[in-house]
């Protein structure tokens, strides 16, 4: 059992992708994401307290490489994330992560982590939290259009936070449909493989498209979707990557993260700058309405935002206390004379 005391202050607690395991198994996904929902639901309501940016993209023709930082008074926090859809033909993930929570006080880390995991899952619990405020009432089914690394989080997520038994998935890939039918069938979902997205949707209340191409997609057309469906799109989340056509958006009550990070990024990058929509903090803090009519096309237009991160790395620094899911790590110089840095790497020789 590692233990943190305070004279432990120039180690970092270091949570790796072994640990985070752990962490999660050791709750359950579905209790793990119930619980970081909460905290998203907590932060989101501290909307004025947070310092807020746009993420900073470094994009290039096989993907993007960002920056996701925000601070509230307490604490500090980032992301690195890439994304790269091609990777998987060669192996690699299409999203890894990692980051850092810190003092505001002095600055220093508080916590390292693997972010590749806990993305996927803050991702998920993002979208079911605002599923409950968006979603018809008794959802049962849910389609999923793309069923790579995101695909079984969003199903879990979903069951845990609004009640989702029923799976129809798709993906042109059958290997990555087969995969994730037999992950989630293991899971106790009823699941129909659908030969085309046309078919997926059938009967579904609730939609989330979750598929990886650098480019306009048109994953659902118009006539896909029906009156009442509440869509969770999470793959279009760069410029010139959206999944949606653009009829769909002008139908539907449209609600994003941050605004200024979404037209840039979203669905709505298709639309006019001064597209009305809202954003889930309005929700949240019950200043907006969420769904308000039976037969409403709701639009969660998910690209991901740093407030999300923070309140996964917050969850993360209390769930690892008292437990052995994380390390210490040697990466902060701390001389016991704070000017004497010098002296220190002398001393070391
Ligand atoms: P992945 O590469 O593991 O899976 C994507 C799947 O989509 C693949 O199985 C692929 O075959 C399938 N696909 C591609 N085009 C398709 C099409 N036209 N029809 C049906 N299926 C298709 O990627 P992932 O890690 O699961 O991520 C999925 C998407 O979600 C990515 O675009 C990623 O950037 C995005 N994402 C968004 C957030 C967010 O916060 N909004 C967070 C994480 C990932």
């Amino acid at each position: 059992m590692t233990h943190i005391t305070p004279s432990d202050r120039a180690y970092v607690p270091f949570v790796s992708v072994d640990h985070m395991m752990r962490l999660v198994n050791g709750m359950g996904a579905e209790a793990f994401m119930r619980g970081l929902a909460a905290y998203i639901e907590q932060d989101f309501r501290r909307w004025p307290e947070f310092d807020k940016t746009p993420r900073v993209a470094s994009h290039s023709p096989n993907g993007v490489i960002e920056l996701m930082p925000t601070a509230d008074r307490e604490n500090y926090g980032f992301k690195y994330v890439n994304g790269h859809p091609k990777n998987v033909r060669d192996g690699f993930q299409t999203v890894t992560a990692f980051g850092v929570l810190s003092s505001v006080a002095n600055g220093y880390p508080i916590l390292l982590t693997e972010m590749t995991m806990l993305t996927a899952l803050r991702t998920a619990a993002t979208s079911a939290l605002m599923g409950r405020y968006l979603a018809p009432r008794d959802v049962s089914t849910m389609a999923v259009i793309g069923n790579g690394a995101q695909c079984e989080f969003q199903a879990l997520a979903f069951r845990a936070l609004c009640g989702i038994e029923r799976l129809r998935l798709h993906d042109i890939d059958p290997s990555a449909m087969r995969k994730a039918a037999r992950n989630l069938a293991a899971e106790g979902f009823e699941i129909t493989c659908c030969d085309s997205p046309e078919n997926a949707v059938m009967g579904a209340q609730v939609i989330t498209t979750c598929t990886a191409d650098k480019q306009f997609a048109t994953i659902l057309t118009d006539n896909m979707v029906g009156a009442g469906v509440h869509i969770n799109a999470i793959g279009g989340d760069c410029p010139g990557k959206t999944e949606l056509h653009r009829d769909i958006l002008l139908r539907s009550d449209i609600f994003v993260e941050y605004a200024p990070q979404t037209r840039v990024e979203g669905e709505i990058q298709q639309l006019a700058a001064d597209h009305p929509v809202t954003e889930l903090w309005q929700v949240l803090r019950g200043e907006k309405p969420g769904r308000e009519a039976a037969e409403q096309i709701t639009l969660f237009d998910s690209v991901g935002f740093a407030i999300e991160d923070f309140s996964a790395l917050r969850f993360v620094k209390d769930r690892i206390v008292g437990t052995d899911c994380f390390e210490r790590l040697d990466m902060l110089a701390d001389p016991d004379d704070p000017r004497d840095l010098f002296g220190m790497l002398k001393r070391a020789a």
